[in-house]
């Protein structure tokens, strides 16, 4: 990944052109409103932090980056460019999965607490199985809501 749409900002029309015109344009504005508002933060974050995992000890393995949030979003943490933090998807997953402390680049150390704060598989799956079960057989279009479900699951497993 070259991160090219994150260090030079793209227009909203620019940026939902790779999409999918069809799922783009379901999506209805308030969604892509939110989603582009959310790129925008990720390429200050990035950019702030040189398109660099700031986890101290990273073996720079994996150069895949994600947007961490310092203060978790299931504590209220929101997608804000002083909540957010440059980590590659290994250090990221293994921090959540407590793996390890974080030591940032700055500094600065991030301790997680064991307590285990899994995702809630068994709601999304039955989040999913709704889905599944509307359109199931049917030869029909997958309504707007259903597509917010999905990407709002997809965003879930990608976006901590
Ligand atoms: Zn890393
Ligand atoms: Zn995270």
């Amino acid at each position: 990944m070259t991160y090219e749409i994150y260090r030079k900002i793209v227009s909203k029309e620019k940026y939902f052109d790779s999409w999918d015109s069809v799922t783009a344009t379901n999506l209805g504005s308030q969604l892509q409103d939110q989603i582009y508002s959310e790129y925008l933060v990720k390429c200050e974050v990035f950019q702030r932090d040189k398109f660099t995992c700031q986890n101290k000890e990273c073996k720079k393995e994996c150069v895949d980056l994600t947007f961490h949030h310092v203060i978790f979003k299931e504590d209220g943490g929101l997608y804000t460019v002083n909540n957010g933090l440059t980590l590659c998807d290994k250090c990221h997953k293994n921090y959540h999965r407590a793996k390890s402390a974080l030591v940032l680049l700055d500094g600065r150390v991030f301790q997680r607490l064991a307590k285990s704060t899994k995702y809630n598989w068994k709601k999304l799956k039955s989040e999913m199985k709704v889905i599944r079960k509307s359109v199931k057989g049917q030869n029909r279009e997958i309504t707007w809501d259903q597509i917010s479900l999905i990407l709002k699951w997809f965003f879930d497993q990608f976006e901590k």
